[in-house]
């Protein structure tokens, strides 16, 4: 059975549209999260019009401050600042990929922890390590939304991850663990990845290959998540080879429709939840 990622997406906005209303009742302001969008790729403007979108649905107040494509260091920098102290600001995020003349780390390094609404931080990571309440990356907080729509009790079950990213595969597999899953990360160097993938319960691919995780790699009723969008002459398509291995799946996520809306939903959950904290 497909897991509706886009229908669970739409009821998460739906509960978050309550949560937004009452915080602007109390505080005479919406919530605000801004994006600072450094122009110059089609993709991110795409994704940033959606999230900002997705903002206004909820009630929430969203403000992209674009920065030309040859901006510098300096000024970047001190945009993330100003907002970082922006009273009226509750989440931040630098839309990524930065052009390459931007040192990234330093760029992030300027949202505080609280409002770190990407969860990219080093504090939040760690405190998600510790299994400490935090502000987790979108994408893995979407998995585990959606397996929790879909009444997937992850305790104690085998969970495999295809991946070890700092968006994706690492904050997944914490996610996971402190969900008190048992928890096997791979990544390229794996020696016998068909033989890990095919113990697992629950298997989660980001790895960015299309179709790479083939029948012959799952167990018969694995809960198979694709986190992969992959841009091919056919369209958008995941990292599972989804018309087979639905056949074997219990569960199965599909691309699209399926983790993508919900790291969306995920944003604006941590947005919302970043300004109740700072109430
Ligand atoms: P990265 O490229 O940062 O990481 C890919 C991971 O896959 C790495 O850990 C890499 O291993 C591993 N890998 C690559 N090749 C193999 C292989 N042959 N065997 C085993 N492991 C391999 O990608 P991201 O984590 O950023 O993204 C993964 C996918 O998810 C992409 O398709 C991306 O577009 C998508 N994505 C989707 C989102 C959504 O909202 N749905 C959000 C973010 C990403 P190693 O570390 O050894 O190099």
């Amino acid at each position: 059975m497909n897991m509706d990622g886009k229908a669970v997406a739409a009821e998460v906005r739906e509960s978050l549209k309550a949560r937004a209303a009452r915080f602007e009742q109390t505080r005479g302001r919406k919530i605000g999260l801004a994006v600072v969008l450094v122009e110059g790729d089609a993709a991110s403007e795409v994704y940033v019009r959606n999230k900002s979108r997705a903002c206004a649905e909820v009630g929430i107040s969203s403000r992209t401050v674009r920065l030309p494509a040859d901006c510098s260091q300096e000024e970047a920098e001190r945009t993330v600042r100003a907002l970082a102290q922006d009273g009226t600001v509750d989440g931040v995020l630098v839309q990524l990929p930065l052009p390459s003349h931007l040192d990234g780390k330093r760029i992030l390094a300027c949202i505080p922890t609280e409002k770190d609404v990407d969860g990219f931080s080093a504090e939040n990571f760690g405190k998600l390590a510790k299994n400490e309440a935090c502000l987790p990356a979108c994408t893995p907080r979407g998995v585990m939304e959606l397996l929790a729509r879909y009444g997937v009790d992850v305790r104690g079950k085998r969970a495999v991850i295809v991946g070890r990213s700092n968006i994706v595969g690492r904050p997944m597999a914490l996610l996971l663990l402190n969900a008190d899953a048992t928890v096997t990360v791979c990544h390229s160097k794996t020696n016998d990845l068909r033989e890990e993938c095919l113990r697992a319960d629950i298997l989660v691919a980001a790895i960015g290959r299309p179709a790479f995780i083939t029948a012959d790699m799952v167990k018969e009723g694995a809960v198979v998540i694709d986190v992969g969008i992959n841009r091919t002459e056919h369209g958008l398509v995941g990292d599972v080879d989804y018309p087979k291995v639905c056949e074997k799946a219990s569960l199965i996520t599909p691309v699209p429709g399926g983790v993508g809306p919900m790291t969306v939903a995920m944003l604006l959950l941590n947005t919302v939840e970043a300004a109740e904290r700072a109430l």
